[in-house]
């Protein structure tokens, strides 16, 4: 995507999302995303992870007002084109994100990229159990599009995803839930050589088909993807072109990610 020209203000986005340390995932991927993408990248923190790249051992959430106020605040006076989820924690926060989003037109004329964030690649925990019903009820009617993985879509629609015809029926609860497109990512099927990717707002279905890439590296993979489809529709891509074009980033991050720490290394940045 163009950067704009010397000293010209670029396309603002906002990401509404956890911090982690280890600088792999969440706003830090998100950001460095962004400003890849030739769009600026504006932050309402929801959460400070303790992580690396083994774990994530402590986070400390922010009061849901707080996350509210950074959104009204950068909305106000800077303005955002697009916006995403990722890391949201906590019934009350999902609340606060939603009420202010629905007070600024973010889910509406502003699209809003919905990542149910719900674990890390370790399996930590990045949302309570008990704020599952508020991903469900409020954030996802809120949502442009939605962009589970697997494992996600698995707790939030109760479908296991095994084939083409269980990814069409998660689809489907997705959209039913009031997203306007789901996009239900295969890349976890680990089983598959390839990884596909259904996109569809119940009228029109599109594949996005990869190569899977062999890698541990993949930490950030799903907030990368999402910043990316962030990006594309704040430079007015329509939303099949949007995911095509993160698609294809996110499989390039991935063929050139890096060993980092003991654990998982990032997906990297395209330098
Ligand atoms: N930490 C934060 C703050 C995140 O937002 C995310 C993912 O969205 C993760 C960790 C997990 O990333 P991964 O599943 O790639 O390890």
């Amino acid at each position: 995507l163009p950067p704009p020209p010397a000293g010209e203000t670029p396309q603002r986005v906002l990401t509404i999302a956890g911090s982690d340390s280890g600088g792999g995932a969440g706003i830090q991927a998100d950001l460095r995303t962004f400003a890849l993408c030739g769009v600026h990248g504006c932050v309402a923190v929801t959460a400070v992870t303790v992580q690396n790249s083994v774990g994530v051992t402590g986070v400390h959430e922010i009061p849901p007002d707080t996350v509210a106020a950074q959104i009204h605040s950068v909305t106000s006076d800077i303005g955002v084109k697009a916006a995403k989820t990722g890391m949201l924690s906590s019934a009350p926060i999902i609340e606060a994100v939603v009420d202010a989003c629905e007070a600024l037109g973010i889910g509406a004329s502003i699209p809003l990229v919905v990542d149910p964030v719900a674990a890390s690649m370790h399996g930590d925990p990045l949302l309570r159990a008990d704020a599952l019903d508020a991903v469900r009820n409020r954030l996802i009617p809120r949502a442009t599009v939605v962009t589970p993985n697997l494992d996600e879509v698995r707790l939030i629609t109760g479908i296991d995803v095994t084939d083409n015809q269980s990814q069409q029926a998660a689809a489907e609860a997705l959209l039913n839930m009031g997203a306007t497109w789901a996009l239900v990512k295969g890349g976890h099927m680990r089983s598959s050589l390839e990884s596909r990717d259904l996109l569809t707002n119940g009228q029109e279905n599109f594949e996005f088909t990869a190569k899977r890439v062999d890698t541990t590296h993949d930490h950030g993979g799903g907030d990368t993807l999402a910043a990316a489809i962030t990006s594309a529709l704040a430079h007015d891509y329509a939303m099949p072109d949007a995911v095509a074009f993160a698609k294809t980033w996110v499989t390039q991050c991935l063929t050139a990610a890096y060993p980092l720490g003991a654990g998982h290394g990032p997906v990297s940045p395209l330098w």
